[in-house]
């Protein structure tokens, strides 16, 4: 076979084998080309889940009439005009080929007017075959019409899937897109019928920063559990939502991710994400956020996947690593009583459920995470001090306490007598200026296993157990944090088999190990000698650790892995050494625990993630007995 150049519409018909891939990518290109036009708001109509017809209208500046034949030929934009600008790039599009691309697989119709001008025009392309040009009345903005998805290529029509599953994942773009841009209307129809309605939030709204969006997108649940993160530094801002650890999913369905206001996965951002979870988060369950990372646009190239899904970092590793601190922080701060609690209502999630059904609301969503912001209430009375404040006020303070309590409540007198009815149990103490507690004073213990506690709102109930382990894991690690790493020399040097690349990645990063306790030297090409090890972990399988460590320093540049392995060990002895069930707790006991807990970072929930506690409102147990109804 003779090389002979391409005619233009083959050419266009390869690209969009990278860019189309299904009608969702057509509805993702078209609804940016329309958020880079400056669009207030969006029409999406559908017909048969995009593959017959795929309709986007915008109210964005238009495209003038002489230059519709230039915004459907390939590498013709308006975003960029140099390699400086490539380097910059602040809009979602900039490769000029998305309608070329569309345009040669599909029936297609461009019309538009331009801003300040008083005449509209179409432009038809079909299968490639370029149009003329005619005058067309049209709003201002531009509508693009693809039909029969695909007629021409029937190879790749072959692989489309039923009607539902093609319009699933138009919707899961859509959601992506507007979870973004809460200032943009977005309007969906299917079949002629509307089927969802993304209403615009104004001009106000700061880059995805809308409660109702994100209530809409992922559902009240996530909402309710979700913990609003905003932290700057090194020229980067990270913010967004992420859902507290008692929420999680069985997939990774509910994480978003967008730099600079694009959806993009990113391996090693999801990486920092889990790591950022790991000591909180059930096994095997994931975590769900909706995070946005800003930051210079010449810190990111944007460049490197022809549907854009990826991008590269310039400085990859202080990313990773300012992921990580900041998710971790903010993840430290939920404590018992500071955060939405388990879910309680049918949906009785717990750590195990989607907890997709809705819960009755415990309190109002969205928890607000500074960094800046002083910390949570830290309780600083013993359990002597607990002691004596119910011998000091104990019978007389219960009888007090529960008229102010019914009082504060507006339940009605019938709660004293409820007050009266647990007559040996000190309840709260008298206190009309004090604050109360988040978990409130102990009542009683149920079953040797549940601590029940009140609290001005209502009911606490503490699973004694996974709340001990928590406390006593966090003290062991804060032990461990500032007695330093100690490092044991094995008796006899190890002989590590390993490859070259391993071998070359101990070498560079000799100073890295020995800050993990490891000591190691390169002994032939490959091979590595072992001389010490992390004292505490001497009785594992040091090997085993040494080469995970050495793969992640390979692939992320650091390893967090030495100190997972300790958390591992720590939560094993905390587990041994916390109360056991079934162990009666005086009444000082298990005010002194509640106390620990609104003091211990992470004692939302035990080591294994499980939650430890769980909140019922007044008004929810008033349900129970059909009050108020
Ligand atoms: P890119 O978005 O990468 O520039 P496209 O092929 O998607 O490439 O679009 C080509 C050009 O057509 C754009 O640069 C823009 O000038 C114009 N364009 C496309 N869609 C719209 C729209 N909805 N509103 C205004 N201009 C548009
Ligand atoms: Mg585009």
């Amino acid at each position: 076979m003779t090389i002979r150049q391409l005619p233009d519409t083959l050419i266009n018909q390869i690209a969009a084998g990278e860019v189309v891939e299904r009608p969702a990518s057509v509805v993702k290109e078209l609804v940016e080309n329309a958020l880079d036009a400056g669009a207030r708001r969006v029409d999406i109509d559908l017909e048969e889940g995009g593959v017959r017809l795929i309709r986007i209208r915008d109210d964005g500046k238009g495209i003038a009439a002489d230059e519709l034949p230039l915004a459907v030929s390939r590498h013709a934009t308006s975003k960029i005009a140099s390699l400086d600008d490539l380097e910059g790039v602040t809009t979602l599009g900039f490769r000029g080929e998305a309608l070329p691309s569309i345009a040669s697989v599909s029936r297609f119709s461009l019309s538009s007017r331009r801003i300040g001008e008083d005449r509209g025009a179409v432009l038809e392309i079909d299968g490639g075959r370029l149009g003329e040009v005619a005058p067309k009345p049209h709003p201002q903005g531009t509508t693009v019409e693809v039909r029969d998805l695909f007629f021409n290529v029937p190879a790749r029509r072959k692989f489309l899937k039923a009607e539902r599953t093609e319009l699933g994942h138009i919707e899961e773009w859509l959601r992506q897109l507007a979870l973004a841009r809460p200032d943009v209307e977005l309007r969906v129809s299917h079949n002629g019928k509307p089927t969802r309605r993304w209403k615009g939030e104004g001009d106000q709204i700061d880059l995805g920063l809308s409660d109702v969006r994100i209530g809409e997108a992922l559902g009240e649940e996530f909402a309710r559990n979700a913990l609003r993160v905003d932290h700057s530094g090194a020229g980067l801002r990270l913010h967004g939502w992420i859902a507290q650890p008692a929420y999680n999913r069985a997939s990774a369905d509910q994480q978003y991710l967008y730099v600079n206001g694009r959806a993009v996965r990113d391996r090693s951002i999801a990486h920092a994400v889990k790591q950022a979870y790991a000591d909180v988060l059930f096994h095997g369950r994931q975590p769900a956020y909706v995070l946005f990372l800003e930051l210079d646009p010449r810190r990111v190239d944007v460049n490197v996947h022809p549907a854009k899904h990826e991008v590269r970092f310039r400085d990859a590793r202080l990313i990773h690593d300012f992921v990580y601190r900041t998710l971790h922080d903010a993840l430290a701060e939920t404590r018992a009583g500071t955060l939405p609690s388990a879910q309680t209502g049918e949906a009785g999630a717990g750590y195990g459920a989607d907890a997709s059904a809705a819960a009755p609301p415990s309190q109002a969503g969205m928890y607000q995470y500074r960094p800046t912001a002083p910390l949570a209430l830290r309780v600083q009375e013993t359990q002597a001090g607990y002691a004596a404040l119910y011998g000091n006020n104990g019978g007389a303070g219960g009888g007090a306490s529960a008229g102010s309590y019914a009082g504060g409540s507006g339940a009605g007198a019938g709660y004293t007598g409820a007050g009266s009815a647990y007559a040996a149990a000190p309840a709260l103490p008298h206190s009309d200026d004090e604050t109360l507690p988040p978990l409130g004073y102990a009542v009683a213990q149920l079953h040797g296993i549940y601590v029940l506690a009140e609290t001005a709102e209502g009911l606490i109930v503490v699973d004694m157990h996974a709340a001990h382990e928590r406390i006593g894991y966090e003290k062991l690690k804060f032990a461990h944090d500032h007695e330093g790493l100690r490092t044991q020399p094995l008796l006899v040097p190890a002989t590590l088999a390993v490859s070259e690349r391993e071998a070359e990645v101990a070498e560079r990063e000799e100073a890295t190990l020995v800050a993990l306790g490891f000591e190691v030297t390169r002994a032939g090409p490959q091979s590595l000698a072992l001389r010490a090890v992390p004292a505490l972990l001497a009785h594992g399988d040091v090997e085993a650790l040494l080469r995970d460590v050495l793969a992640d320093l390979r692939e992320h540049g650091e390893s967090r892995r030495v100190g997972a392995a300790r958390d591992e060990l720590l939560a094993t002895m905390a587990c041994h050494g916390a109360v056991r069930a079934n162990r009666r707790l005086t009444l000082p006991e298990m005010n002194a625990l509640l106390r620990e807990m609104e003091a211990t970072e992470r004692s939302g929930q035990c080591n294994h993630g499980r939650p430890t506690w769980a909140r019922f409102t007044l008004s929810e147990i008033d349900r129970w007995f059909l009050r108020g109804r």
